[in-house]
């Protein structure tokens, strides 16, 4: 059918029907039926939705219903492949083409395309733009159009790619087909940028709530990060797959070592290692199960693993935007998740002394100085941080979310100035040349070789904080370092100096409020299991989770039959929803959200037998199904 061939346009109620046949939901989430519906009527859309928002099914549903191709732009060539098989395993007719094919599938594609044999293709932009592949579209009837990852326009962002600044065109040689661009990146800069190089000059804009209630914040004074990592994975995150992220190679290398020798399966993953070793982990991370990655920032661009259970920083992050991208890598599925973190004296001062050795110009330091200081206050506070962080990007959370640290373990504040002046003044009588190491000491009253040496055992100021100890010393030097009060040399060994207001500190005339690190968090109550499930199945009954772990070990053989990571077969939820019901046939089956037609008929005699509690015959396969005719 010629693509503006008059036909009845495909209503909401029959996008719902699809999402149950084919996706095996109930409904749609937040903003997803508006966005649907806008593209059925032959509008544009600009998406912002966090990740793990459900995104995807913007686009694909839409591209199902409307005649035509649908066609996809994404920079993530690695993620096609998954993609493009779980979207097979749905009985949709997908493909991708990008420079990992072989000339002769390329065509192959090419020719299915022309001939109307897909419901959506994958595509790279650079491959897109070509006269060759622009030409090919001309011939072809396009249902719609889909920019994913559409903030990579953006020349200011981190995720800047050229050609996405060519896809403009799409606009000018396809008027007549609607188009949606999606991100997970909210600043108001970024959107503007979308809207104008993408020419949606008309589109809708549906902005979702950053928030991601399932994600649990925790931050933690570091003392022994390896040994409270330790403790963090073995008391919360026995068995599920994470990421740790560490500053650089030589700590991501120890500790996944240091992990292994723990007899945890850690890999590491840095710009370092040789190509082939890293895609050897990355893929270890996303076909095994309960694989940790430990990792710089360079690795988690284009993971959509929708089952990472924690994400880790072992070290403070870049900024609050980082952090924020960083931790959004956990519980894309929606079950529960954790961002830890471990953060410390040495952590602010590293960061203090970059920001002011750094050689760039004012107006550019002013900036990081104020993206430092949130990244600062939200490490340091003492409200609810699902509030500090979600305002940070502009959004009004009223609070408390009841799933952070903060608000499960009350932080108290006390009043610090007494201690606030003793630390400055042990700064200032020491030449304020000395590092957090040695002013404790000195204000514990040790008496070091060191301390000897220099004469700091005659100071007045030695020994006058005795009636704290030394954690505390460390809490409070930690402060003043955020707060700025202590200021770090830009190119010492963490020395510290007298800040701006440290004077009015000393002379009485500025109080300081301090937060009282609490002794250790709480871990998320877990109930005692017998096995190492992980956190996709707490608080299921004994029954219930066995079923789960019978269900992940069946359905760990079906996805290495067929070659494809575990959560394609099917996600953790649907496993967890699969073991509370324990269906005893297909139409129970079903019922359960995340099986739709396609899944139910390839796998849904073998769920059965495992949930009845038998061992599934071999994973065989029910072969490929086509859900849809060519339109
Ligand atoms: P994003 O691309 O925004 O990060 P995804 O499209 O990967 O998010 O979706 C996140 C998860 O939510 C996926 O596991 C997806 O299957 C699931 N999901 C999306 N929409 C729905 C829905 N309406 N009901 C249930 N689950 C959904
Ligand atoms: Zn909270």
């Amino acid at each position: 059918m010629p693509p503006d061939a008059p036909s009845p346009a495909p209503d909401l109620a029959a996008a719902r029907d699809l999402l149950r046949r084919v996706w095996g939901y109930d409904d749609f989430r937040g903003l997803q039926g508006e966005v649907i519906g806008t593209l059925l009527a032959g509008g544009d859309a600009l998406v912002l939705m966090p990740t793990g928002g459900g995104k995807s099914l913007c686009y694909q549903l839409p591209a199902l219903l409307r005649p035509g191709l649908g066609l996809v732009v994404s920079p993530l060539i690695a993620l096609m492949q998954d993609q493009v098989e779980a979207l097979r395993l749905l009985g949709v007719r997908a493909a991708f083409l990008n420079s990992t094919l072989e000339a002769a599938e390329a065509n192959r594609i090419e020719r299915d395309v022309l001939e109307g044999r897909l419901d959506l293709l994958y595509v790279a932009p650079e491959r897109l733009l070509t006269p060759r592949f622009l030409g090919l579209l001309e011939r072809t009837a396009l249902g719609l159009i889909a920019i994913d990852e559409a903030h990579c326009v953006s020349q200011w962002g981190h995720d800047f790619r050229p050609e996405y600044l060519g896809l403009g065109v799409l606009a000018e040689r396809f008027p007549r087909v609607p188009r949606i661009a999606l991100t997970a990146t909210a600043d108001e800069v970024t959107r503007r940028e979308m809207r104008d190089k993408l020419r949606l000059e008309g589109a809708g804009s549906f902005v979702a709530s950053f928030d991601r209630p399932n994600l649990r914040y925790v931050v933690v004074d570091k003392e022994d990060a390896r040994a409270q990592l330790l403790r963090f994975l073995r008391t919360e995150h026995g068995g599920d797959a994470g990421i740790v992220y560490r500053q650089s190679r030589r700590a991501v290398d120890q500790t996944a070592a240091w992990l292994v020798e723990q007899g945890i399966s850690a890999v590491p993953y840095h710009a370092g290692l040789d190509a082939e070793t890293r895609s050897h982990h990355q893929r270890r991370f996303l076909r095994e199960e309960g694989v940790v990655v430990v990792a710089t920032i360079a690795f988690g661009m284009g993971i959509d693993k929708p089952d990472v259970r924690f994400v880790a920083h072992l070290d403070v992050p870049r900024s609050l935007e980082g952090y924020y991208q960083e931790t959004g890598r956990a519980g894309r599925d929606g079950l529960p998740a954790t961002a830890f973190m471990t953060y410390g004296l040495a952590d602010v001062i590293s960061m203090r002394r970059l920001l002011a050795s750094g050689g760039a110009g004012d107006e550019v330091k002013r900036v990081e100085q104020r993206k430092l200081d949130a990244l600062l206050g939200y490490c340091e506070t003492v409200a609810c941080r699902r509030q500090v962080l979600l305002g940070y990007f502009g959004e009004a959370y009223e609070g408390p979310c009841g799933n952070c640290d903060t608000c499960t373990n009350q932080v108290d504040t006390w009043d610090g100035t007494v201690a606030a002046q003793k630390a400055l003044s042990a700064v200032a009588r020491t030449g304020q040349r000395y590092g957090g190491g040695h002013l404790v000491d000195v204000l514990l009253g040790k008496s070091t070789p060191r301390a000897r040496e220099r004469g700091h055992d005659k100071l007045p100021t030695f020994g006058v904080g005795s009636d704290l100890d030394e954690r505390t010393w460390r809490s409070v030097l930690r402060q003043l370092v955020a707060t700025g009060l202590l200021q770090p040399d830009a190119d010492g060994y963490g020395a510290l100096r007298l800040g701006a207001g440290a004077s009015a500190v000393l002379r009485g005339e500025r109080d300081v409020r301090l937060r009282r690190d609490p002794e250790r968090v709480a871990p998320r109550r877990v109930k005692a299991r017998p096995s190492a499930t992980g956190l996709a199945a707490a608080d299921l009954s004994g029954e219930a989770a066995a079923r789960f772990e019978a269900l992940r070990a069946w359905r760990a053989t079906a996805a290495r039959a067929q070659g494809v990571p575990a959560y394609v077969v099917f996600h953790d939820a649907t496993l967890r929803a699969m073991a509370e019901l324990a269906p005893a046939d297909l139409d129970a089956l079903s019922t359960v959200s995340g099986v739709g037609a396609a899944k139910l008929a390839r796998y849904g005699a073998q769920v059965l037998a495992v949930v009845a509690g038998g061992a599934a015959d071999e994973a065989e396969d029910g072969g490929e199904g086509f859900l849809f005719d060519p339109v």
